[in-house]
């Protein structure tokens, strides 16, 4: 747009009519959706979810009653048993599937794992633990470090039961207790749940034909081999030096491992149907001094600076990353007359430049123009994880590194000893699944059987999507608490709203323990009333869903009213913070019965 007042260098209209033929490219290639993937659990592949990373140990069974059970030791987890401990509640059980605390970052140690938020945001619990990230982009194992500090502070390692997977929940209405049973034989009897079983439930792998018959060596991701591989998270992965290896999937995962592999493979292909959008990463050490002058209260104002500065809403940009350039773009921009209409096309308009910028530094650093074309982004930032890597795109001008680009096809078969994209076999010794997870919010069903009163399975009421007061109560089910993104709210930077909704709850259990009362349940009419409201606010959002090319976002491009009914609530993170915070502040527990 040459001349144009904004400064914009391109053609919006030429750059939509690629946007919508690249998706509906990928639409027509692949229109099963969301079945093109397939459950490991219960599948041929259910070894694969094995845990290499800790040894299992045998214990006997438990049988007790408790206080609260919380299920997950991930980030909501922590922060739900942090909360509690802080209000004085302190008769917890924690039942975690993995080896120890951690959830995502326990599973995902693939080499160069790391954090695209700013570390002093997106680490939990700071300034209680007093930790020091050492970057401010920081690797997964030192997240690791960090929630195990977490669990140590708080004591929750004798409060807890890992590698336990939980079988079941059931209300006994004769007691007013819920009833946990796990894989490893224990019941345990407990006035309040807490479900913090994670936003992304389990690795998923593709279902493509032949997946079974491949006879090299495999494996997910999330659960990194590097018995085979060699190394280590911070060290090469020397065993794959005479190694052809390959990797399908470059989402943000990919991203991160793909330079990896790159290093020291014999030779490398990888997979792609979508390319990402690679922006700068521009990672630096901590500076101690500035840390340590941080005054009490630094963690969350910057937590809420950052959820501002993504939508425009401060004055400040204290984080001023990939994250928070496009309202940075923005404010340069906006004029004090300018309507919602006005405010859309900006945004759009600041989106197309940012992807231009993204496309052109695909340019910049890769050498074969061919494969620089195939690398290069076509939709709408956020409509796939953004990433931001250094050294991702600069892999592929190494000799032993092939991009084979599927033009939105993906691989098409596997058999004893190839992947076949494009009609051509590549013949492998390893083949990495950088495939993601199964995303729980549209997944049908709980992640186990949750029974309320009379029996009734939640799975069941939510068979045409969920309904919640605050994505955290469900009428038929006292005392059962969801920290989640389901009619919650969302942010970029997790634990921003899981440390939310987890004073929010421990304040719930407090309260009901304060009163006396044996039974804590939402209302109907204060759900319905939930979700009406969560619905009018989230509408806008089918819209842009349906424009975006498919992903595990948009339910693989078919985005459908699910993606408003069990999706996360329309408004900011801040403004469903006030909500909560209101709601406590009247001490009337409006739409919940305490009995
Ligand atoms: P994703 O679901 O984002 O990516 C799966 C990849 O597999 C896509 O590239 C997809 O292609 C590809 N794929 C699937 N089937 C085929 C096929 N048949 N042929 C070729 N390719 C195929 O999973 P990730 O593990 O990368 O990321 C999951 C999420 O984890 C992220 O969105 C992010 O939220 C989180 N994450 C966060 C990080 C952080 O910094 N905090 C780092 C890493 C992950 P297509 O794109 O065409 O669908």
């Amino acid at each position: 747009m040459p001349n144009d007042p904004n400064g914009f260098d391109f053609d919006p209209v030429a750059l939509r009519k690629k946007y919508n033929a690249e998706r509906d490219k990928r639409l027509e290639m692949r229109p099963e959706g969301e079945a093109q993937f397939f459950r490991i659990r219960g599948s041929a592949f259910e070894d694969r979810l094995t845990d290499p990373y800790t040894e299992f140990e045998e214990r006997d069974p438990r049988n007790e009653d408790v206080e609260v059970v919380v299920i997950g030791g991930g980030f909501a987890g922590l922060l739900a048993c942090a909360r509690l401990i802080e209000q004085g509640i302190t008769n917890i059980r924690v039942f975690e599937r993995g080896g120890d605390f951690g959830g995502t970052w326990y599973w995902n140690r693939y080499p160069g794992a790391a954090c695209d938020v700013e570390a002093y945001i997106y680490l939990p619990l700071l300034e209680e633990v007093g930790t020091m990230p050492s970057q401010r982009y920081i690797f997964a194992p030192e997240i690791l470090e960090h929630v195990r500090a977490i669990a140590r502070k708080y004591e929750l390692y004798p409060r807890s039961y890992l590698h336990t997977n939980v079988t079941e929940a059931r209300w006994d209405e004769a007691t007013s207790r819920w009833v946990i049973k796990t894989d490893r034989g224990d019941e345990v009897r407990t006035k309040f749940v807490i479900q913090a079983s994670g936003h992304y439930r389990e690795p998923k792998l593709p279902g493509i034909p032949g997946i079974e018959t491949f006879k090299g060596h495999s494996f997910h991701t999330a659960r990194w081999d590097y018995d085979y591989t060699g190394g280590s998270p911070f060290e090469p992965l020397d065993k794959l030096k005479d190694k052809v290896v390959g990797i399908i999937g470059t989402g943000a995962t990919a991203i991160q491992c793909v330079p990896h592999l790159a290093k020291t493979a014999k030779h490398f292909y990888v997979f792609q149907r979508t390319p990402s959008s690679v922006d700068v990463r521009a990672n630096s050490p901590t500076d101690e001094e500035w840390y340590k002058s941080l005054k009490p209260g630094w963690h969350q104002e910057r937590m809420r600076n950052f959820i501002g500065a993504v939508r425009g809403t401060c004055e400040f940009d204290m984080i001023n990353d990939g994250w928070t350039q496009t309202f940075q773009r923005m404010s340069k921009r906006m004029k004090p007359d300018m309507t919602m209409e006005d405010f859309a096309h900006l945004h759009q308009m600041v989106d197309y430049e940012i992807m231009e910028n993204i496309r052109a530094r695909v340019d910049e650093v890769i050498q074969d123009k061919d494969t620089a074309e195939a690398l290069k982004p076509w939709y709408n930032q956020l409509c796939k994880r953004p990433c931001y890597h250094d050294e991702y795109l600069q892999a592929f001008n190494q000799d032993n590194v092939t991009l084979v680009d599927t033009a939105g096809r993906g691989v098409t078969r596997i058999t004893e000893d190839s992947v076949i994209a494009n009609d051509k076999p590549f013949k492998l010794d390893c083949l990495v699944f950088a495939t993601g997870f199964e995303l729980s919010p549209f997944e049908s069903g709980t992640p186990f059987p949750i029974l309320g009163r009379g029996g009734k399975a939640m799975a069941d009421k939510w068979q045409d999507g969920a309904s919640t007061m605050h994505g955290m109560h469900v009428h038929g089910f006292p005392n059962f608490m969801i920290s989640g993104t389901r009619q919650a709210s969302y942010d970029n930077n997790f634990p921003f709203i899981q440390q939310v909704v987890a004073t929010h709850m421990a304040h719930i259990v407090r309260t009901a323990l304060d009163r006396g009362a044996s039974k804590v349940e939402v209302t109907a009419k204060a759900e319905s009333d939930w979700v009406a409201f969560h619905e009018s606010k989230s509408e806008r959002n089918l819209t842009m869903w349906k424009e975006c090319t498919p992903s595990y976002f948009n339910q693989e491009g078919k985005a459908d009213e699910r993606i408003i009914r069990n999706g996360n609530y329309g408004g900011s993170p801040i403004e469903f913070e006030d909500i909560l915070q209101e709601w406590r502040e009247t001490g009337e527990m409006v739409g919940l019965e305490l009995k």
